[in-house]
């Protein structure tokens, strides 16, 4: 119940599909969602494969709760390895393409091999058709988007699709769905591309099978208390994540000049009421009571965002304080196809060195044509394509180069706190945001200053419960501002049937999380990559509150040591044999 226990696979080279069953064990071992789409991942892809070869898989994993009442639950989850950081790469996108993914009776996507030519994938319930995608292979996402359901001729189809970026396997090219939501980070779009596969359409018109609906009304309104409760989702709610501005300036971790200064003077210009003003539509995922979307329209710019991310990384990271050139840049990336936090974080470091200065023009015209020409890989974009740490090496500015394993840096300075620090430096899949939040509770003084230990202990936690989260799928910035709440392990077992408890949640994240290091340490990573790169050990933030603040070496080590030991993982950051066999991971592991 809840679940269709069914598996679509679909072989890119034979043109072919076939349908598998779900082991009941992978689902109460990995509960669903990223978890299962792990599970499978992990067994299936041979060590060692370029990321942009054949031999990648790519996972798409809708959740149990998908499709249902539950609230916040139409996200769906991607697994595959990421061309840009080489090791376990998922990420996540809101809007409705997973529902239509369940409802065509799938929990689970595996696209295998590559085309020999461009293709539109459309899924309709338990049919897969591959059509020849010549005539927009090119065309950037929204019109991508607009022709698929020409070409198909079915306009309430979903699609998720990939602009230029992706066909020039532009290392951090994004997945775009929805017109404006994306599965960004880590390169997802690229895949897609190397796999010729231009967009994949969705029609699903199946019922969901849940056990106990009538519970699951009584938890889904229960949900939405729990939900209203917490007084961070009004502000969501009114102007969405670009709120954000305001505060993380105010308390000086603003990404500021290739993270430099924490703080610009004003942020009038780019904070939630400046973009109050060019709302156009509201939006909202499937199923969500918050719709935190806001639709951006003016001067002809017309878009979903933009996302704090966006605003911190393109605005104050670059020098740019006008909205609408924020926009603008955002709307770009949206087009091409690319992630906005890596492309701004990289970015800035690039426009912090003397290569590309004013003398080359309007910061924001340099800008708009380092999008463009990375696109497209034209000239200098060819380089910067690869992506942070090829174009750090290259201009010998890895020292300021603001990534960890490859991936990007979000709009926070993690030198802030001791936990947001941890929190990039072992995220799963590379400098992440979304993996651990401790640094609300760090400012409302849930821990002494010294006290690294309680830190650790709730950023290991937070890791396994977010995996839960997304295992189930459901929205993080609804729920996912806490710990996991009872009221998801009851949205769970009133819909499956299954009885879960929070404490077997846990432990399917736990499992989760532990499997992604151990593919990724099979791909080479240990401790050596789990630091922050230098500069932010060196020098401390340059302005604000925070002024003079760093995490030094020293302290990073402190961590590392306790949050290993926490998580059963060696000096070295290995996961260890008992722990493997604690979780039931041994046929996971292959020498
Ligand atoms: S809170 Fe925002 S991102 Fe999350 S499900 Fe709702 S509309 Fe989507």
């Amino acid at each position: 119940m809840a679940r269709f226990h069914r598996l679509l696979r679909i072989d890119l080279q034979a043109q072919s599909s076939t349908i598998e069953e779900i082991p009941a064990h992978f689902e109460k071992m990995f509960l669903g969602g990223k978890g299962l789409a792990t599970a499978y991942f992990v067994n299936e892809v041979p060590p060692g494969i370029d990321p942009l070869g054949p031999e990648n898989k790519f996972i798409v994993a809708t959740g149990p709760l998908n499709g249902t009442i539950a609230p916040a639950s139409s996200r769906f989850e991607i697994v595959t390895k990421s061309p840009l950081t080489g090791i376990y790469l998922d990420c996540n996108s809101g809007g409705h393409f997973g529902q239509d993914l369940k409802a065509a009776g799938f929990d689970l996507l595996i696209l295998e091999k590559s085309s020999d030519k461009p293709v539109l994938l459309y899924i309709d319930n338990d049919n897969v058709s591959f059509i020849d995608a010549s005539l927009i292979w090119g065309k950037k996402v929204y019109e991508t988007e607009k022709l698929v359901r020409e070409l198909i001729e079915a306009p309430e189809i979903r699609v998720l699709s990939i602009g230029p970026a992706g066909e020039n396997l532009v290392r951090f090219a994004s997945l775009s769905n929805d017109f404006s939501r994306n599965a960004a980070r880590g390169g997802s779009g690229a895949v897609f591309g190397s796999k010729k596969v231009k967009a994949l359409a969705v029609r699903g018109s199946c019922d969901i099978p849940v056990a106990d609906l009538k519970a699951l009304r009584k938890s889904s309104e229960k949900a939405k208390t729990v939900i209203f409760n917490n007084p961070w989702v009004e502000g969501q709610r009114k102007y969405g994540t670009v709120r954000s501005v305001g505060i993380v300036n105010e308390l000086g971790f603003l990404p500021v000049n290739n993270f430099t200064d924490g703080v610009v003077p004003s942020v009038e210009s780019i904070n939630e009421i400046s973009y109050e003003k060019s709302i156009g539509k509201i939006l909202s995922c499937g199923e969500c009571p918050v719709a935190c979307s806001k639709g951006y329209s003016r001067h002809g710019v017309q878009m979903e965002g933009p996302e704090f991310e966006t605003v911190g990384l393109f605005g104050p990271n670059l020098g740019v304080m006008d909205p609408d050139e924020i926009a603008r840049f955002n709307l770009s990336c949206n087009q091409y196809g690319m992630d906005t936090i890596t492309a701004g974080s990289m970015l800035g470091a690039l426009l912090d060195t003397e290569i590309f200065t004013e003398k080359n023009g309007r910061k924001v015209d340099i800008i708009e044509d380092l999008l463009k020409k990375t696109a497209t890989r034209t000239g200098v974009g060819n380089l910067l394509a690869e992506g942070p740490v090829q174009v750090g090496e290259h201009f010998k500015i890895m020292d300021k180069m603001p990534q960890i394993k490859g991936l990007g840096f979000p709009a926070y300075d993690p030198r802030v706190s001791y936990g947001t620090s941890l929190a990039y430096m072992t995220a799963d899949r590379g400098a992440c945001h979304l993996r651990s939040w401790p640094v609300g509770r760090e400012f409302g003084g849930m821990w002494a200053e010294d006290d690294i230990e309680g830190r650790v202990e709730f950023v290991k936690n937070q890791q396994d419960e977010k995996a839960a989260e997304e295992s189930l799928i459901v929205c993080q910035f609804v729920y996912g501002i806490g710990l996991l709440d009872e009221i998801l392990a009851e949205l769970l077992s009133v819909s499956t049937g299954e009885n879960w408890t929070l404490a077997d949640m846990k432990t399917a994240g736990e499992r989760c999380w532990t499997l992604s290091r151990l593919f990724s340490c099979r791909e080479g990573i240990s401790r050596k990559d789990d630091y922050l790169p230098e500069k932010f050990s060196n020098e401390g933030i340059r302005k604000g509150p925070l002024k003079g603040k760093l995490m030094s070496r020293k302290i990073q080590d402190i961590m590392l040591d306790k949050y290993y030991s926490l998580r059963g993982w060696d000096e070295n950051g290995v996961p260890g044999e008992e722990l493997i066999k604690r979780l039931g991971l041994e046929e996971w592991v292959h020498d």
